[in-house]
């Protein structure tokens, strides 16, 4: 294992923690699970972290079986329990609904992922969890800005930390300065044994792989330009834009 690159991507996600006061004393942490590398990366760091820390928290794994066909969590579940790690199975037929209520040749990710948000929302509040933490990456919220500022006209990304409206979770996203380069790098020496999450076999999300291929190609003629991106996200200029509701112009 690169020691040097598990050791960076858990600085920086240290740093993004400190940043915005992801974390706190006592804290009950649900660490959201997808089987996929960026959240299981997320969760062995967190526990690192968590070891390192300098105040008590705890964190629990949990991972929701939407009932897609061909699911199996066994051996992903078995690999975490190898890591010291107990995972937390929910079962709820997400699938059929979505199979029912999305018109054939439509793409079920928006009504799968907000079934699958509600889920993990609920049993966050029901047992007693004070936060939910995401493995949400740099790029994700790179990709999100340029959907909303493309397909919606908003400036807008995802957020670090996030109070729901209810009041009943608070979300983080720890890996929020982590480039997905550096979680297929780190992927490559943990074989984590990934459940992938397109089983259901309806279109993954094309938008999304569109702003991604764009912001690859940009890489390419730019470089750092993610980074740039990201930067920019924590240097609002509201005087230099066109939002009255954020600058003044009349005073
Ligand atoms: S790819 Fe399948 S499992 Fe993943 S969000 Fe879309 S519908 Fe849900």
């Amino acid at each position: 294992m690169s020691l040097a690159l598990a050791t960076k991507i858990r600085k920086h996600m240290v740093s993004a923690i400190s940043d915005y006061h992801m974390l706190a004393e006592g804290d009950r942490l649900m660490v959201a699970v997808s089987g996929g590398k960026d959240s299981t990366i997320m969760l062995l760091l967190l526990d690192e972290i968590r070891k390192r820390a300098p105040f008590a928290f705890t964190l629990d794994p949990v991972i929701l079986d939407q009932k897609q066909p061909g699911f199996d969590c066994a051996a992903y579940s078995d690999w975490l329990q190898n890591q010291g790690m107990n995972l937390k199975i929910i079962s709820e037929d997400t699938y059929s609904i979505v199979k029912d209520k999305v018109p054939e040749g439509k793409t079920y990710c928006g009504l799968c992922s907000r079934l699958r948000r509600g889920i993990l929302y609920n049993y966050a509040a029901d047992n007693g969890y004070s936060k939910i933490a995401l493995g949400h990456h740099r790029d994700d919220m790179n990709e999100t800005l340029l959907l909303n500022m493309f397909y919606v006209g908003r400036i807008a990304s995802m957020p670090p930390k996030l109070f729901s409206d209810d009041g009943r979770n608070t979300i983080i996203r720890p890996l929020a300065y982590i480039p997905e380069q550096w979680l297929r790098d780190y992927e490559q020496e943990l074989s984590i044994p990934v459940i992938p999450c397109n089983l259901c076999g309806s279109q993954d999300q094309m938008r999304r792989q569109e702003m991604k291929h764009l912001l690859r190609d940009m890489e390419q003629r730019i470089p750092g330009v993610q980074s740039s991106l990201q930067t920019a996200m924590k240097n609002i200029r509201a005087s230099q834009l066109l939002d009255t509701k954020l600058y003044d112009f009349q005073g």
